[in-house]
């Protein structure tokens, strides 16, 4: 049997703050289900490598089928909501991380959004950070807080990823943990992304 060779060595788990998509300057639109709870979402589950690079796009012969998720659909629209415009039902952000990335994770489509349920289903980032004081209330708090936060909840140290609202303030948009091969487990991360927050950052409402 053929084999697809697995060519990365972890997998960073993103999640996004719906406030933190939805107050800059690009706005959001609610999916056609509704306005999504005021809870990390799951932007994906990405195949990289330990010298930062990344695989992407690798299986053109097996695009996203929603038939192959039709017992996860319900799970997907809670956990995993799409706040682009123009709205929709989530199959065309689905859709997007499953041929950039899905396809590159050695898991078949099933397994692929099966793993990344289970760990939003294992890690609770608003749980971890609220218990610390630290709630989505348009207040400013300190990153290492943050992280420590997260850290001492979860086990691992994230990376946090800020954007920037419409007045100019730096926020809390993804939190990244990292995932060994199989998509199960989370391990230390063995490289962080690049990118800058202040050491105070905003933590907006949703
Ligand atoms: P951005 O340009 O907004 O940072 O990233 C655009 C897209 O590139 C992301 O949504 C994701 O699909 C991909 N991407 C960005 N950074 C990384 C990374 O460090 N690892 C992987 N695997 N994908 C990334
Ligand atoms: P990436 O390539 O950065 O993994 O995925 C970003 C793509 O997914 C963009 O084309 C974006 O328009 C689309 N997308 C759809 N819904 C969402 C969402 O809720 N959050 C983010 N970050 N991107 C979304
Ligand atoms: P340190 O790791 O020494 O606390 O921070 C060194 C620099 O990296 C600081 O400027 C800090 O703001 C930045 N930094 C540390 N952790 C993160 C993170 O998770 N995300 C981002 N964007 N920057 C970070």
């Amino acid at each position: 049997v053929l084999c697809v060779s697995q060519d990365f060595d972890f997998f960073y788990f993103v999640q996004q703050w719906p406030g933190s998509y939805c107050d800059t300057q690009k706005k959001c639109c609610y999916p056609t289900t509704g306005k999504p709870a005021a809870d990390f979402g799951i932007h994906g589950l990405w195949p990289n490598r330990n010298d930062g690079s990344y695989p992407s796009n690798c299986d053109p012969s097996k695009p996203f089928d929603p038939s192959q998720v039709a017992d996860l659909t319900k799970n997907l629209k809670s956990d995993w909501p799409t706040l682009a415009c123009p709205s929709n039902d989530g199959i065309q952000f689905w859709t997007h991380e499953w041929d950039k990335h899905g396809t590159c994770s050695a898991l078949d489509e099933h397994s692929y959004f099966e793993a990344a349920l289970s760990l939003k289903s294992k890690v609770n980032l608003l749980q971890a950070l609220t218990s610390a004081g630290i709630n989505p209330d348009g207040g400013s708090y300190s990153l290492s807080n943050i992280k420590g936060a997260i850290s001492e909840a979860i086990g691992f140290t994230p990376y946090i990823e800020c954007n920037v609202d419409t007045s100019g303030n730096s926020q809390l948009y993804q939190v990244y943990l990292c995932v060994d091969t199989s998509g199960a487990n989370l391990i230390d991360c063995p490289v962080f992304p690049r990118g800058r927050c202040g050491s105070d950052i905003e933590f907006p409402s949703f």
